[in-house]
């Protein structure tokens, strides 16, 4: 059996992620132009709701804005070397399964997302691991390849995907026949309030997901 993970708010909570990026924001805006308190602000918008024009708003809340500056400041973000962990529950499973009977299928900046994977050591613990970014914007999901690609060797019906997305992450393995997928719903993650569709498995823990496999993955 082949289980493909996804990676953000599967692996960790992508908010740790955002608060790790602040957090290199703020430090390059105090040796940019002397401005402190980036982090308090961003941090207080994001709880809030908010998300795709952060950076702006803080900066026009400083009276600071400038598109430049905005772009740079995407650029550390992006680029930062982010301090993540692991979840509990996301560290067993991957301790419990050997390398290669493990895949990772994610979206997502290239860069931001090989940073995420080397924080977490997933190269070590997973034997394939697929940026769909790297073949570019249009291979992301729902695009089938990824998930072409990982399951050669397998017959579909031996496939799983674990992820948290409804949107978009339960679409290419259900047209190509793989194992009802298993929706992992975290408290704390991004896309936790949308409902698990009828035709995948929800679970609140990857330790759930394992025993759901330890019985036999019935729907
Ligand atoms: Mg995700």
């Amino acid at each position: 059996m082949l289980i493909v993970l996804d990676m953000d708010d599967t692996l960790y909570l992508e908010q740790d992620y955002v608060r790790s990026g602040f957090q290199s924001v703020d430090a390059w805006l105090v040796a940019d132009c002397d401005t402190n308190g980036f982090f308090e602000r961003a941090w207080h918008y994001f709880l809030s709701g908010r998300r795709n024009d952060i950076f702006n708003q803080v900066l026009r809340d400083f009276n600071l804005e400038d598109d430049k500056r905005v772009l740079k400041m995407v650029e550390v973000y992006r680029t930062h070397e982010p301090d993540i962990q692991l979840l509990p529950d996301a560290r067993s499973f991957l301790m419990n399964h050997a390398s290669t009977e493990l895949a990772i299928i994610s979206d997502g900046h290239s860069v931001s997302q090989w940073a995420k994977v080397r924080s977490l050591q997933l190269v070590e613990r997973v034997g394939t691991i697929i940026i769909t970014n790297d073949w570019g914007r249009e291979y992301w999901k729902p695009h089938p390849r990824a998930f072409e690609t990982v399951q050669q060797g397998y017959s579909p019906g031996n496939c799983v995907y674990i992820a948290d997305n409804p949107l978009k992450d339960f679409i290419a393995p259900a047209t190509l026949g793989w194992m009802p997928s298993v929706r992992v719903r975290r408290t704390g993650s991004l896309h936790g309030d949308i409902p698990t569709p009828e035709s995948c498995i929800e679970v609140r823990t990857l330790d759930e997901a394992a025993t759901l496999f330890y019985k036999g993955l019935t729907h």
